[in-house]
């Protein structure tokens, strides 16, 4: 019997959850209150980088949120680099600071990461961050998985008791969203390239996430009917942007999925600007 699969809408959620994000802002400058404010470093001239952030600055300002960019030369001295960070860390009026990877092959990215004040590490890449979340305690972390339990909670997916396979294992995506899924009480098989039989795991599975940006690397015979399956990958294929979820061939057999374009990715830059707030709050007490 064919299912009729559901298509996230990512954008319409994030709209939703940026309207309601300015509200707050708005209410917040109203009362004679600072705009928060999210700083984004950039070392390097990669495109992608440069897309990246623009969109984000872009939505911080949609909501009235403050952002400031600093773009510094390729040959950035990574000491050099952390002078910035130590700058913006005493600076009272940044709440939210993020460095857009990648940073250059002569920096290291989790001494970046470390220079990065825990209360401002609005992308949830330090280990104070990542600790916090180990222990199953409050903190900022990562925005993908944080906009991945958006999604899933806003389509009424039933997280505790399911079995949720997630493919990948990385700081950013497969490990947290990995723990914030068994914080929940889901029973969580995590995959990576050297896991065995993978797509009889992946049968198994309630909840699929594959965040490995293998192209359409997840087939139909893959997917448990009725499954909620979330495409975190987005690979350039000949030019054009694929998923790891051969999206077409799923429908009719999950119950729920995520498109590679307004899908995941919205949610990602919504859970940046819901951190900053979030950091904002707890930094001024508003
Ligand atoms: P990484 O490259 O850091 O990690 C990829 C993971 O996938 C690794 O753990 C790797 O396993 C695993 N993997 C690779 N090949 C296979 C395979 N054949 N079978 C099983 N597992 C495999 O990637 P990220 O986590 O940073 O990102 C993953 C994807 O998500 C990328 O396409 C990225 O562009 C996208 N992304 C999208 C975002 C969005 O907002 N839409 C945000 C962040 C990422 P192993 O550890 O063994 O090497």
């Amino acid at each position: 019997m064919s299912t009729q699969t559901v298509v996230v809408d990512g954008l319409a959620l994030a709209q939703k959850l940026r309207k309601e994000m300015g509200d707050e802002i708005e209410k917040l400058t109203a009362n004679g209150e600072r705009s928060p404010c999210l700083c984004v470093v950039r070392v390097g001239d990669d495109p992608a980088s440069a897309s990246y952030i623009k969109g984000k600055r872009r939505a911080a300002k949609r909501i009235g949120m403050e952002s400031i960019e600093h773009h510094l030369p390729e040959e950035t001295t990574e000491e050099a680099l952390l002078g910035l960070l130590a700058d913006l860390n005493a600076d009272d009026a940044v709440d939210g600071i993020l460095v857009q990877l990648p940073v250059p092959a002569h920096m290291h990215a989790n001494r970046i990461a470390e220079a990065i004040d825990p209360a401002k590490d609005v992308d949830g890449v330090g280990t104070i961050n990542a600790g916090r979340l180990m222990m199953g305690e409050d903190g900022l972390f990562s925005c993908t998985p944080l906009g991945i339990l958006e999604i899933l909670d806003h389509h009424g997916i039933e997280i505790e008791g399911a079995h949720a396979v997630v493919i990948g294992r990385s700081m950013i995506v497969g490990k947290p969203i990995s723990l914030l899924l068994q914080r929940r009480n889901a029973t969580v098989t995590m995959c990576h390239s050297r896991t065995r039989d993978l797509a009889k795991v992946c049968r198994s599975a309630d909840i699929l996430i594959a965040a490995t940006g293998r192209p359409r690397m997840v087939q139909p015979d893959w997917i448990r009917p009725g499954a909620a399956v979330i495409d975190v990958g987005v690979s350039d294929v000949d030019g054009v942007l694929v998923g790891d979820v051969d999206f077409e061939g799923v429908q009719g057999i999950a119950a729920l999925v995520t498109p590679h374009r307004r899908g995941v990715g919205p949610m990602t830059i919504t859970m940046l600007l819901h951190n900053t707030l979030r950091a904002y709050r707890a930094r001024t007490g508003s």
